[in-house]
């Protein structure tokens, strides 16, 4: 397994000098990180991971949409969202190498599900307890935010089991952040495209982790029963 950095993306000598311990960061920290967390063996489909940093002037995709993108065994990332992530411990990214983590749980029905306490463990797990104490109380504003019902009438319908199971996640994590390793390990991977498919093996996955507990919510936010 290697990890490559490609900065030729990039011009500023403050940023080139950023993208060794950015690389370094990923493979010595991120990536065992999320190995512990999530119990997949990456190395099984990727032989390399590459990173490729983009200055903003350069980013071969829509400027103003996301900074980064993730595909097969890759990353693309804005060099503002990586090599220039301050932190004492070094610039890392937690968000792409997730998505390439959770490229093996199949069929998702959220791109973003588990990335609340999945990104606020690895920050954990590698050191950066700051941007961990940071990203907790920001978290915990979310799920306790006190308008929380009313941001769910006025979300589309189709759209209300997913960003409860993205709730239902966050207030699991902040309640033990130990459910996060078992999130991963109870979870079915499952290859149906059907969107009511893929709520429902999130739901299993939360009903028994929380001892039943997630299941009142869930139903009452959107959920078709599973
Ligand atoms: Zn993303």
């Amino acid at each position: 397994m290697t990890f490559q950095v490609d900065c030729s993306h990039a011009r500023a000598p403050a940023t080139l000098a950023q993208c060794r311990p950015f690389i370094e960061n990923q493979a010595c920290k991120v990536f065992p990180a999320y190995r512990r967390i999530t119990g997949i063996n990456l190395e099984k489909e990727c032989s390399a991971i590459t990173y490729a940093i983009y200055d903003k002037d350069q980013w071969p995709h829509q400027q103003g949409g996301e900074g980064g993108v993730a595909e097969r065994c890759s990353a693309e990332l804005l060099s503002e969202f990586s090599v220039l992530i301050k932190s004492h411990i070094g610039p890392y990214d937690v968000h792409e190498l997730l998505h390439l983590y959770q490229s093996q749980l199949g069929a998702l029905p959220y791109s973003h599900i588990l990335f609340g306490a999945s990104q606020l463990e690895a920050r954990r797990e590698i050191g950066d307890h700051y941007g961990y104490e940071a990203g907790f109380a920001r978290l915990k504003k979310e799920v306790f935010a006190p308008d929380l019902e009313q941001q769910f009438t006025r979300m589309a319908p189709d759209q209300r089991c997913r960003m409860a199971e993205v709730r239902e996640e966050a207030r699991l994590y902040i309640s033990n952040p130990k459910v996060v390793y078992v999130f991963y390990r109870e979870l079915q991977v499952g290859w149906l495209k059907d969107q009511a498919d893929r709520e429902a093996r999130f739901n299993r996955m939360f009903e028994k982790v929380s001892q039943g507990r997630a299941r009142k919510f869930l139903l009452e936010h959107g959920c078709a029963p599973w």
